[in-house]
C-alpha cells in the first residue's frame, strides 16, 4: 500500500468512526475537508467509495435529496466495465432512496436496471432483492393483489438460494401484502418465519418491520393490547438504530390506535412526533399520511381550525405526490419489462441451482474418498490396513493365471516387545513408523504393503514368482539392517523375519497366509533375521 492509499483508509476509518458514535455532522465535515484535498485521493475507486459513505451520512441526517444527488454522482463513475459491481450497489441504494422520498417512476427505472446488471453479474441476491422492492411500489400505489402475487413469483425462486437476508425480506414483504389484503393469519405465520432469522442475525431494521407488521395484523384480529405491545418494541428497536422511518411508523401506528380508542393526548403527542420525524427526514408520503390522521383526531376533539390546518397541508402535499408518484399509467409497460426479465431470472436461478448442486456433488465425493482413506488406511503408518487386504486379496487370487504369478510376504520384526520394554512404546511406534517408510520405498507402484497386525506387515507381490519374491523379501531385510534408525535406539539392532508363499489356484486368502506365516515360523525359529519360503510342492 502506498502513502497516499494510506492516509485515504486512515481518513475513511475517521469518517466512519464519526458516523458510527453518532456524530454525522462531523463526519459530513471531514468529507468535505478531504473532497477538498484532492491529493488524498486520486483513483475513481476511491471517489466512489467515499461518495458511498457520503450518501449514509447525508441519509442519516435525513438529506434524501442531498443522497440522491451523491449517488447520482458515484454512479456517473461506473461507466467504466472495472466497476460494474460498484455500479450494482449505487443503483440499489438509490432505488431505495428515490422509493422512500416518493420518486416512484425513477425508483423503478433503476430496480429494472438493477435486476438486469444483477443477472449479467450473477448476483441473483441483488436482482431478487430489486424484484421484491418492485413489488413494494405497487404497495405504494395501492395495487397489493398485485403486489402479493409479484412477491409470491419470487418467493418461489428464493427457496433454494436464499441469503439470510433475502429470507428474512421476501417474508416481510410477504406479510405487508398480506396485511395489507386484511389476512392477518397468513401475515403472522410470514413474520413467524422472518422473526427466526431476524433474531439469528440481529436485523435490526428488519426487526423494526416485523414489530410492525405483526402490531397491524393483531389490530385486524381486534388484540389491540397486543398491538400496542409490539409497536413500543418496534419504536425502542427503531430508536436504537437511528431508523427514522421505523421510528415515524411506529408512532403513527401508535397515534391511529391511541385516537381510535379515545386516549386522545397520547394520540397527538404519538401524531405529532411522527410528523416531526417526517417533516425532518422528508418522507413525504408518511407526513401525509400523519397529517391526515392528526387532521381527523382535532375534528374529534373539536379543534375545527387545527383540523382545517392539518388538512390543507396534507392536500397540497398529496398534489405533489401524485406528480412524482403517477405510476398507475406506466403500469403496463412495467409489467411488460418485468415479464421479459422474469424469463432470463428463471434461467439464472436454474443455472445457479446447477452450479449449486455440482458444488455438492463435488463435496460429497471429496468426502466419500476421504472416508475410503480412512476406512482403509492404517493411522500409524499410513499404509493398507488389514481391511483393504481383506477387500483386495479375494480378487488378486481369482485373476490368477499361469502367465502372471502373485506371491506374498509375511514380515515381522524380532523381538519387538524388547524394544517397546526398553525404550519405550513411543519408541517402538516411532520404529514402525520408520518400517513403513522402508516398505513404501522399496515396493512399486503395483505391490501394495498393509501393516497385517500390530509388528507384522505383509505385502502382495503381483507378476512375482516365488524366487522373485524372495529376492524383495531379501532386498527388504538387508535396508532394514542398515537403516539410519532414530537416536532413541541408541544404536540397537533391528531386524526383521520373513515368510515368502506364492499362490496356487486352488488358494483362498487364509491358506496362502497360512504358508507364508509357517515359513515365517521357521525364519523365527532358525534364529530371526532371515528369510524363507514356502515348504512342500512349489507351484
Ligand atoms: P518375535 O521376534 O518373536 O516376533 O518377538 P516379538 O517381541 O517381536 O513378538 P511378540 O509377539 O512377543 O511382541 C510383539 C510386540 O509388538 C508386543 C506389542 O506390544 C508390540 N506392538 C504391537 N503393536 C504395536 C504398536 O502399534 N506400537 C508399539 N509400540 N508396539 C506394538
Ligand atoms: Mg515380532
Ligand atoms: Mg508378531
Amino acid at each position: 500500500m502506498n502513502e497516499i492509499e494510506h492516509s485515504f483508509n486512515q481518513e475513511m476509518q475517521h469518517i466512519k468512526a464519526a458516523l458510527l458514535q453518532g456524530t454525522p455532522l462531523q463526519a459530513l465535515e471531514l468529507i468535505d475537508e478531504m473532497s477538498a484535498s484532492t491529493y488524498l485521493f486520486t483513483t475513481p475507486k476511491q471517489r466512489i467509495e467515499l461518495l458511498s459513505l457520503k450518501s449514509k451520512v447525508e441519509d442519516r441526517l435525513g438529506q434524501s435529496s442531498a443522497v440522491i444527488a451523491t449517488l447520482n454522482e458515484a454512479l456517473s463513475l461506473t461507466q467504466d466495465p472495472h466497476f460494474t459491481s460498484d455500479r450494482l450497489q449505487l443503483l440499489h441504494l438509490l432505488s431505495d432512496q428515490l422509493y422512500t422520498s416518493g420518486h416512484y417512476r425513477e425508483a423503478i427505472q433503476y430496480w429494472l436496471e438493477c435486476i438486469e446488471l444483477g443477472l449479467e453479474l450473477g448476483d441473483i441476491t441483488t436482482a431478487i432483492l430489486a424484484f421484491i422492492s418492485i413489488g413494494g411500489i405497487f404497495n405504494a400505489a395501492d395495487e397489493h393483489q398485485q403486489a402479493y402475487a409479484l412477491h409470491q413469483q419470487v418467493f418461489k425462486y428464493c427457496t433454494h438460494l436464499a441469503t439470510p437476508k433475502v429470507y428474512c425480506t421476501i417474508r416481510l414483504y410477504l406479510a405487508a401484502d398480506a396485511m395489507w389484503l386484511r389476512q392477518p393469519a397468513a401475515a403472522l405465520l410470514y413474520l413467524d418465519e422472518a422473526d427466526l432469522v431476524i433474531k439469528q442475525h440481529h436485523f435490526i431494521n428488519d426487526q423494526v418491520e416485523s414489530h410492525l407488521w405483526r402490531a397491524q395484523s393483531l389490530l385486524q384480529l381486534n388484540r389491540q393490547a397486543e398491538s400496542i405491545a409490539h409497536l413500543n418494541q418496534g419504536l425502542a428497536a427503531a430508536n436504537s438504530n437511528h431508523y427514522a422511518w421505523g421510528q415515524l411508523q411506529c408512532h403513527l401506528q401508535l397515534g391511529l390506535i391511541y385516537s381510535d380508542s379515545g386516549r386522545y393526548c397520547e394520540a397527538e403527542a404519538a401524531l405529532l412526533e411522527a410528523q416531526a420525524i417526517a417533516q425532518d427526514n422528508k418522507l413525504n408520503r408518511l407526513l401525509c399520511d400523519s397529517l391526515n390522521a392528526l387532521s381527523a383526531l382535532y375534528e374529534k376533539t373539536a379543534q375545527a381550525k387545527q383540523a382545517l390546518l392539518c388538512l390543507q397541508a396534507a392536500h397540497s402535499l398529496e398534489r405533489q405526490l401524485s406528480k412524482t408518484a403517477a405510476i398507475l399509467e406506466l403500469e403496463p409497460h412495467i409489467l411488460k419489462q418485468l415479464a421479459k426479465l422474469e424469463v432470463r431470472f428463471n434461467l439464472a436461478v436454474s443455472q445457479q441451482e446447477n452450479l449449486q448442486l455440482r458444488a455438492d456433488h463435488a463435496r460429497q465425493t471429496q468426502q466419500l474418498n476421504r472416508l475410503n482413506t480412512e476406512v482403509f488406511q492404517d493411522t500409524l503408518t499410513g499404509l493398507a490396513n488389514r481391511r483393504w487386504l481383506d477387500k483386495h486379496l479375494p480378487a488378486k487370487l481369482l485373476k490368477l493365471n499361469e502367465q502372471e504369478p502373485f506371491s506374498i510376504l509375511l514380515l515381522d520384526l524380532d523381538h519387538f516387545k524388547a524394544v517397546n520394554d526398553d525404550f519405550s512404546h513411543l519408541v517402538g511406534d516411532e520404529v514402525l513408523r520408520h518400517l513403513g517408510e522402508i516398505l513404501q520405498q522399496l515396493c512399486r507402484e503395483a505391490d501394495t504393503p498393509v501393516r497385517f497386525g500390530g509388528e507384522e506387515f505383509l505385502i502382495t507381490l503381483q507378476g512375482l514368482s516365488l524366487f522373485a519374491a524372495a529376492k524383495v523379501a531379501e532386498r527388504i531385510r538387508t535396508q532394514v539392517l542398515q537403516h539410519a534408525w532414530p537416536a532413541a535406539l541408541k544404536g540397537r539392532t533391528i531386524t526383521l523375519s520373513a515368510g515368502v508363499a506364492q499362490a496356487r489356484h486352488q488358494d483362498s486368502p487364509a491358506s496362502l497366509i497360512e504358508r507364508a506365516d509357517q515359513a515365517l515360523y521357521r525364519a523365527k525359529n532358525l534364529g530371526r533375521n532371515r528369510v524363507e519360503l514356502q515348504q512342500g510342492i512349489q507351484p
